[in-house]
C-alpha cells in the first residue's frame, strides 16, 4: 500500500497497463516496460536546453511549412500551387466547412499549440518561473497531442502526388522539406520526452508536494493525460496531479463511447455511398466513391498505394469500429474468450493506428486545392465530410472508453 505522494514512484505502461516502480537512470538512457518494451520515462540531464532548442528549430520548421510552396505542379501550361494555409481554406471556399475546420485544426493550429507549448514550459523550467503556468499548459499540452497529424498529412501529399504522376509535372517546395523536418524532430521530442518525463522535471523543479499523504486500499490507474498513477476511488475520481475528471464513473464512460460508436459508424455508411472526388475534364464530370478510387489505383498499376488508401479508408475504420464495439460488448457481458493483455493490445493499436485513417480527406483536400482549372478541376465530394465526421466521432469513441472497465477488479464504492 502507497501513500498517495509516494504514487510518483509508480508508473503504469500506457500500452499494457502494467504497473512498475520507477527507477533511477544514467543520463541519456530510456526506461521501458518489463512487458512490452514501450518507453516509460527518460532521463536526459540537458532535458531543459535540449527541449528548448528542439522546440524553436520545431517553431522555425511549422513557420516554413506553413507559409510557403509545399508543391508546385505544371499542369497544361500552367503553373499551380500551394502551400498548408491554401488548401484548408479552398475547403472553406468550396463550402467543406467541417472537413475545413477538422483539418484546419489537426494540421495548422495543433501542430502549433504544441511547439508554443514545449517552447513554453521549456522557458518556464529554465527561468524557473510561473509554476501554476506551467502546471495549466502541460495539462493543455496532454489534451491536444493526440489530436496533432502533421505526419498523416506529409504522407498524404505523397499519394496525392502519386495520383498525379503522368498527368503533371511535379516539384516539390521548401515548405514540403521543412514539414518533414518539422516531422522527423517531432517523433524524437515524443520519444526522448515522454508525457511522465515533462512531469518528474516539472515536480523536480518546483518541488510540488500538492497531494496529502492518504492511505487507501484500492486499485491503481493510470491518468491517459498526465501518465500520473492514481487510486481509483470509484464514482468520479479526479486525477490528484492533472485533475482531470478522466474517471467518471465506468457505465456512463462506456455508454458515451457506445453513442460516439453509433454515430461513427452511421456516417460511414454515406462515406462509402457519395462520391469522395469529382473531376470536372472539360465539360465532362466524373466521380469516384473511396472504393472507386481504390479500384482506379489498383487499374493504374499504383498497388502499393492502393494498399495505403484500402488500408487507411476501409481497414483501419471497419477494423476500429469492431474492436472498440467488441470491447463495449465483453465490459457490460464478460466473457473470457480473449486475455485482458490481449483486449488491451487491441485497444492500443486502434488508438495507434486511428488518426491514420484521415489519409484519404487529406488526399481529397491537396487535389481540390492543386487542380482548379477553369477547364480541369478537381472538388472533394460529400463523402468527405461523413468520413471526416467518422474518423472525428470513432476518435472520440475510443478516448471515451474507459480501459479499466477492461480488468474486472475494479470495484465501485458508491
Ligand atoms: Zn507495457
Ligand atoms: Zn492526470
Amino acid at each position: 500500500m502507497y501513500k498517495e505522494s509516494e504514487l510518483d514512484s509508480l508508473i503504469i505502461c500506457k500500452k499494457c497497463h502494467t504497473l512498475h516502480e520507477t527507477i533511477s537512470i544514467e543520463h541519456g538512457e530510456l526506461a521501458t516496460c518489463s512487458e512490452c518494451d514501450t518507453i516509460l520515462y527518460s532521463c536526459d540531464k540537458q532535458l531543459v536546453t535540449k527541449g528548448l532548442a528542439l522546440s524553436i528549430a520545431s517553431l522555425s520548421l511549422l513557420f516554413i511549412a506553413n507559409f510557403f510552396k509545399l508543391v508546385k505542379i505544371d499542369f497544361l501550361g500552367s503553373e499551380q500551387h500551394i502551400t498548408i494555409l491554401q488548401t484548408i481554406l479552398r475547403l472553406y471556399e468550396k463550402g467543406f466547412w467541417f472537413v475545413g475546420t477538422m483539418s484546419g485544426l489537426l494540421i495548422f493550429v495543433f501542430p502549433f499549440m504544441i511547439v508554443l507549448i514545449h517552447m513554453t514550459f521549456f522557458f518556464l523550467l529554465y527561468t524557473k518561473q510561473a509554476p501554476y503556468l506551467t502546471y495549466r499548459i502541460l495539462i493543455m499540452l496532454g489534451h491536444i497531442l493526440p489530436w496533432h497529424m502533421s505526419n498523416i498529412f506529409l504522407v498524404s501529399i505523397l499519394i496525392a502526388l502519386v495520383k498525379l504522376i503522368g498527368y503533371v509535372s511535379i516539384e516539390m517546395g521548401i515548405a514540403f522539406f521543412a514539414l518533414l523536418g518539422f516531422v522527423v524532430i517531432d517523433l524524437y521530442i515524443v520519444r526522448i520526452m515522454p508525457m511522465h518525463t515533462l512531469w518528474s522535471n516539472y515536480n523536480n523543479i518546483y518541488a510540488n508536494k500538492n497531494s496529502m499523504p492518504k492511505f487507501h486500499n484500492r486499485p491503481l490507474l493510470r491518468c491517459p493525460l498526465c501518465d500520473a498513477t492514481n487510486y481509483d476511488k470509484g464514482k468520479n475520481t479526479k486525477c490528484r496531479r492533472c485533475n482531470a475528471g478522466v474517471y467518471t464513473y465506468r457505465h456512463f464512460k462506456n455508454e458515451r463511447s457506445l453513442a460516439f460508436l453509433i454515430t461513427a459508424i452511421i456516417a460511414y455508411i454515406p462515406a462509402n455511398i457519395y462520391p469522395m472526388l469529382i473531376t470536372k475534364n472539360f465539360g465532362s464530370e466524373t466521380s469516384s466513391t473511396i472504393m472507386g478510387g481504390i479500384m482506379l489505383l489498383w487499374e493504374q498499376g499504383s498497388i502499393p498505394i492502393a494498399g495505403i488508401v484500402f488500408f487507411a479508408s476501409i481497414f483501419v475504420p471497419i477494423a476500429k469500429f469492431i474492436i472498440i464495439a467488441y470491447l463495449l460488448v465483453n465490459a457490460r457481458y464478460p466473457k473470457e474468450e480473449l486475455s485482458n493483455k490481449t483486449k488491451k493490445n487491441m485497444f492500443y493499436l486502434a488508438e495507434i493506428v486511428g488518426p491514420w485513417s484521415m489519409i484519404d480527406v487529406f488526399v481529397v483536400a491537396i487535389l481540390a486545392s492543386l487542380i482548379h482549372l477553369q477547364s480541369v478541376q478537381i472538388i472533394a465530394g460529400e463523402a468527405a465530410t461523413a468520413f471526416a465526421l467518422s474518423v472525428f466521432f470513432t476518435l472520440l469513441a475510443a478516448q471515451n472508453f474507459d480501459i479499466g472497465s477492461i480488468e474486472k477488479k475494479r470495484i465501485n464504492y458508491e
